[in-house]
């Protein structure tokens, strides 16, 4: 089973993604850490990305869409994906399906994780001061967050007319969310 875990940042898309990882065994796909990742390699598309990120920008969809299908295809074992923070433009979505069809595989469900801006903006503010992710600044959180809504958002009835896109309240805490993902899922 492959599912896409959607929202904006500080919606909750990891924490669910690793409680699916943990419960299911699925292997979680996020674009943010890979590019993390490669920051602190200091590899070239680290650095390629470091700037964009601290502003809060989405990087270039086709160094996100390379980092995707190489790591689907180092993971022939994997029984699901679960792709979190990815995709957030329509491209991406675009070129995840071809990426899928090649392997012969599709997506069954988008979670959408519901939460409204000032809890994300209470969340983030809490992460920033346990975590130090210098993108959780309340600025950079602004960008973000703009990002989401002009860019990342469309996907909504992308996905709403493949019939792919069930809504959770992201409200809830964390196992209650877990709990209701759960039930969509045993569904399927
Ligand atoms: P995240 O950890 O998912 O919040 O991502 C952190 C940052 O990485 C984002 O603010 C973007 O700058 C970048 N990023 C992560 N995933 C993507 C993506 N799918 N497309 C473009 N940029 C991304």
């Amino acid at each position: 089973m492959n599912l896409v875990v959607f929202g904006p940042p500080g919606a909750g898309k990891g924490t669910q993604a690793k409680r699916l990882v943990d419960d299911r065994g699925f292997v979680q796909l996020s674009t943010g850490e890979m590019l993390r990742s490669e920051i602190s390699s200091g590899s070239i598309i680290g650095s390629q990305v470091e700037e964009l990120i601290q502003a809060g920008d989405l990087v270039p969809d086709e160094i996100v869409c390379a980092l995707i299908e190489k790591n689907i295809s180092a993971n022939p074992q994997a029984t699901g994906f679960i792709f979190d923070g990815f995709p957030r433009t329509i491209a991406q979505a675009d070129a995840l399906d071809r990426v899928l069809v090649e392997k012969e595989m599709h997506l069954d469900k988008v979670i959408r994780l519901v939460v409204d801006d000032q809890a994300l903006v209470t969340r983030i503010t809490k992460r920033f001061e346990e975590e130090g992710r210098k993108d959780d600044n309340p600025e950079t959180f602004q960008v973000r967050l703009a990002a989401y809504n002009e860019q990342t958002a469309p996907l909504l009835p992308y996905y709403a007319a493949k019939g792919l896109l069930n809504e959770v309240d992201g409200m809830a805490n964390i196992d209650e969310v877990a709990l209701v993902i759960a039930g969509m899922l045993d569904g399927v």
